[in-house]
């Protein structure tokens, strides 16, 4: 699971990611079935966790947000202890349930969950919250997640549809499945389209200011030049959109992101918020305490570089955004920071077009940063400035100068 956060305010702002994943073993499976009841009138979800096998999980540990999930309950053995709930369940079917706050509201006033009595955009990763399952080796879940909606409302969730406002739950890596990434119930117009093998779904609350046609084909015109640097992006994209009170910016998800309406898919300085937050997507990379910059940097970095391949700017317009944003850089001492924003990811981005330059260099254009960041795509959640070096140097076939600590933060630093 990971989590991404953009202002209007400041084209680069904070990102956070998180990320689990345990071996996965196959002999037998057993049900797992999420079911929201999402209602207008008290902000709520209802939510079901049941579980159908000859064999269950001896024990679940739910790690809640006591200010969003509560009122839990079970039939099964269940103790709940503040932000942590750990259930046993018994024989072949237990199920659990409780009760999720929708609505929720950042420090600037604006929503990152929201809910009206029209319709509703949330994370389904927050609606479920993370669970640590302690299982038999071989045992593993087969899930399903149910929206049980108001009448005449339809959802939209980053997974396949096996029967009405009902999903096939994928969580590769993980025995026990959960959803995750962003989803919109409601009256809502969407537009889907298959893009170089991406079901790639455009979707937004009826009757806002929303240019769907236009995301789609910006999609249709880049998204395959991104995936031929990520050719495990995923198979559904879901982006979803609204004007305000929701979040001024851009949000990534799995399989996902959120995208305010008033945003540009192309803003002043040539960089695009859009293909920013489909890097974080195709990467699901997180920065440890000093490198955020190689999150946000690569994020940017492909931003302008993509827009480059696919003609959307021209080799001179792209060079002079990348010596804009290195000047901006200039501002910010040092790249080594736990987050990543405004000058510091623009610094950022100059270190990528040297470390790209010298690698195609040093290997006469067999290779470019692109072997790097598919590297790390392939690795996912936290990234190190030392992997980073060493995967830059297996590209380089030999050291980088680029990533030399003394090129990534001023002498005084
Ligand atoms: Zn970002």
């Amino acid at each position: 699971m990971f989590r991404k956060l953009h202002s209007l305010l400041g084209p680069l702002l904070v990102c956070t990611v998180f990320a689990i994943s345990t071996p996965a073993a196959s002999s037998e499976t057993f049900k797992l079935l999420y079911q929201a009841e999402i209602q207008p009138e008290s902000g709520r979800a209802l939510v079901e966790i049941r579980l159908e096998g000859e064999k269950l999980p001896r024990k679940l540990e739910l790690h809640l947000n006591p200010e969003r999930h509560q009122e839990l309950e079970s039939d099964g053995d269940l103790e709940v202890n503040g932000d942590e709930a750990v259930w046993h369940p018994k024989g072949k079917s237990a199920s659990l349930r409780y009760q999720f706050t929708i609505n929720e509201q950042k420090g600037s006033g604006s929503f990152d969950s929201r809910i009206t009595d029209k319709w509703s955009i949330l994370r389904s990763d927050k609606l479920i919250p993370p669970i640590s399952a302690t299982m038999e080796s071989g045992l593993r879940s087969r899930a399903e997640l149910k929206l049980v909606l108001p009448e005449d409302w339809s959802s939209a969730l980053p997974y396949k549809e096996i029967a009405d406002d009902h999903y096939r739950i994928k969580d590769p890596g993980r025995r026990f499945k959960r959803p995750k990434g962003w989803m919109i119930v409601g009256r809502i117009g969407s537009r889907q389209d298959i893009i170089d093998g991406v079901d790639t779904t455009v979707a937004a609350p009826l009757g806002q200011n929303v240019r769907r046609q236009d995301t789609l084909a910006f999609l249709n015109w880049n998204l395959p030049e991104l995936k031929k640097v990520f050719p495990e992006f995923p198979q559904h994209l879901l982006i979803v959109c609204a004007d305000d009170p929701m979040w001024r910016g851009g949000l990534s998800g799995t399989r996902s992101l959120f995208m305010h309406s008033d945003r540009p898919l192309i803003s002043g300085n040539r960089t695009s918020s859009m293909i920013h937050e489909l890097v974080h997507v195709a990467t699901g990379i997180r920065g440890d305490h000093q490198s955020d910059w190689i999150v946000e940097g690569l994020a940017e970095f492909y931003s302008l570089e993509i827009l480059r391949r696919t003609g959307g700017i021209s080799e001179r317009r792209y060079q002079g955004a990348v010596d804009e944003l290195e000047e901006w850089g200039k501002e910010a001492p040092t790249l080594l920071v736990k987050r990543s924003s405004g000058p510091v990811t623009a610094r950022a981005v100059g270190i990528m077009r040297q470390l790209d330059r010298e690698i195609r260099a040093a290997t006469d254009g067999k290779a470019s940063i692109d072997d790097v960041a598919r590297a790390l795509a392939e690795d996912r959640g936290k990234v190190t400035l030392a992997r980073f070096r060493k995967l830059a140097e297996e590209a380089a076939g030999r050291p980088v100068k680029a990533l030399d600590k003394d090129n990534l933060r001023d002498a005084e630093q």
